[in-house]
């Protein structure tokens, strides 16, 4: 409006000079010539006045319009960087949101539909921890590269923030084939090493798609959410591949997030409880310990196993407070067994990470003021590829504080041997994958005959888990002494039927009566 006004009083200017400047015009110039009577003073002075008008005003407005240019040229700055990603150059969430709305909103007059795809970096935080963040931004970059070499000609491709990008493409009513194969290119083009530096890095992506016509009212927001589930399934049947949005994987996802809320909820209600499974010595039968093993019975999902719990408490980083409250318990429990008997915990991965694990441990150790000696700690094979030095460090602590170590679920890992004499381990479990099968095949016969001699040349005492005949045991009894754990023995049963059973053997821990009193009879707790 600044602008305006100069141009107004330029414009008016001009409009007095013609009204008045003309007739006075021609006698002030006479009048400098000397020619004839100078005109009326009030004239001219009018006449002067309104040239400087003239040329003040469009001074003015030459520089109000370079102004304007340059207060334009910085807005465009300033809205491009509010519509791209400085890191890749790509558009940025609310950008391509209100640019998918606005196909949206045409495309069905034009016979088109909106074709959304969510695509995510698989393992990118792994890409990341390893090598650090700048390159890790060089590998986003290359993915934004390589998709954008891929984009159809009026399809837009986004980065959502962190590893996440997103691309829409406009196609032919029933035809979204184009969609499918842009997908599958995508999948394709990026998992080609990414050359950095001296490295080569393996990058895939998972895609997850989903198209405007497959829902009434599709606006940016439902397709992101439609292809954030379909790109969360890619991930689930195996990473590197795409997937389209299925109305049955929401009820999926919706599922797990009940499941989720439930076992969050769980832990504080004291829903997850340690049972046990008792260990034997195969040659006498005795009873060496028990292994802890976690059971969920939940109010709303009825009873959930281990294998199923463990892994999604891992996933939203609860196993922490899940495991200790089981730990607490289990050590509680414990003490009222014989003291010769041991008491195994298994732990994840995810623990196996914290720096404090072994200090955490040792708190409630001392906090039950249970002996260190009497617990092992049961650490999976698959750990030991994630960060060796780690593990490492880990168990020399736990040795330190007196506790023992065994490497569980042996031989379904890749455990080299060099690994495997590298590391103090005390003890070998033979997964039960091959020792429940042993007895109808000589495969895993055989495996199980190597993983018992290995131990013996390690001079490592071996487990064998899975021990379900007597048929099994009487083959193990002949390659040497072991313990042996598996449903011939036992199942794993609840802290009270456990004690019960201890204390029929006469292997309970000297009553102490005050206690005793309190517990409720069994047939409550059963
Ligand atoms: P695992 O450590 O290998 O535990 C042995 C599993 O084999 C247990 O399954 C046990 O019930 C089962 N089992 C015992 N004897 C036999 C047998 O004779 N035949 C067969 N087929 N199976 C037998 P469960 O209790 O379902 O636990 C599964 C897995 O969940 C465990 O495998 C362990 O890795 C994990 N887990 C259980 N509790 C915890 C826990 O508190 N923390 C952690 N981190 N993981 C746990
Ligand atoms: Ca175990
Ligand atoms: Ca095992």
């Amino acid at each position: 409006d600044r602008d305006l006004m100069a141009l107004a009083i330029g414009v008016a200017a001009i409009i007095m000079f013609i009204g008045t400047g003309a007739n006075v015009m021609p006698d002030v110039v006479q009048a400098l010539q000397g020619l004839g009577l100078p005109p009326d003073r009030l004239l001219s002075n009018a006449l002067l006045l309104n040239i400087a008008l003239i040329i003040f005003g469009l001074r003015r407005y030459r520089d109000l319009q370079e102004e304007v240019q340059e207060r334009r040229r910085a807005e465009e700055r300033a809205r491009e960087l509010a519509e791209t990603d400085p890191l890749t150059g790509c558009l940025n969430r609310r950008a391509i949101a209100s640019a998918t709305d606005a196909l949206i909103a045409g495309s069905v007059e034009r016979g088109e539909h909106v074709g959304f795809l969510m695509i995510d970096v698989d393992n990118f935080k792994r890409i990341n921890d390893a090598n650090g963040h700048s390159v890790g931004d060089n590998v986003l970059q290359a993915c934004a590269a390589r998709i954008a070499d891929l984009l159809p000609p009026r399809g837009l491709l986004a980065r959502l923030g962190g590893d996440e990008f997103a691309c829409v493409v406009p196609f032919s009513a029933g035809m979204p084939e184009p969609v499918e194969d842009f997908a599958r290119r995508i999948t394709m083009h990026v998992a080609r090493p990414v050359p950095i530096g001296h490295l080569e890095l393996e990058v895939t992506v998972s895609v997850g798609i989903a198209r405007s016509d497959a829902h009434a009212e599709a606006n940016a927001q439902a397709l992101l959410h439609m292809a954030d589930i379909a790109m969360y399934q890619a991930k689930k049947t195996g990473k590197n591949n795409h997937c389209w949005f299925d109305p049955a994987m929401e009820k999926d996802l919706r599922e797990r997030h009940e499941l989720e809320t439930a076992l969050r909820a769980a832990i504080p209600a004291g829903e997850f409880v340690p049972f046990y499974q008792q260990q034997i010595d195969i040659e006498t039968g005795r009873i060496t310990g028990f292994e802890m093993l976690a059971r969920w019975t939940s109010a709303r999902f009825g009873h959930i196993g281990p294998e199923q719990f463990i892994a999604v408490a891992e996933e939203i980083g609860v196993i922490d407070d899940l495991s200790e409250g089981l730990i607490r318990q289990a050590l509680r429990d414990a003490r009222d067994w014989d003291p010769s008997i041991t008491l195994a915990i298994n732990v994840s991965p995810v623990q196996l990470r914290d720096p404090w694990f072994a200090q955490k441990l040792i708190k409630l150790l001392v906090e039950a003021n249970f002996p260190a000696n009497r617990l092992e700690v049961e650490i999976t094979e698959t750990c030991l590829h994630e960060n060796i030095q780690q593990v490492r460090t880990l168990i020399a602590s736990l040795k330190n504080q007196g506790m023992t170590v065994s490497l569980d679920d042996f031989g379904s890992g890749y455990s080299s041997l060099a690994q495997l004499q590298s590391l103090p381990f005390d003890r070998l479990k033979i997964d039960r994958s091959f020792v429940s099968p042993m007895s109808g095949c000589t495969d895993s016969a055989t495996i199980v005959r190597v993983i018992s001699s290995l131990g013996e040349g390690l001079g490592l005492p071996i487990t064998a888990e899975g021990v379900e005949s007597a048929e099994i045991a009487r083959q193990l009894r002949d390659l040497g002494n072991m313990h042996a754990q598996g449903y011939l023995y036992g199942r794993p049963e609840s802290g009270s039927e456990t004690l019960a059973r201890l204390e029929d053997m006469g292997l309970a821990a000297r009553p102490r009566p005050a206690e005793r009193d309190q517990r409720p009879p069994l047939s409550d707790v059963a």
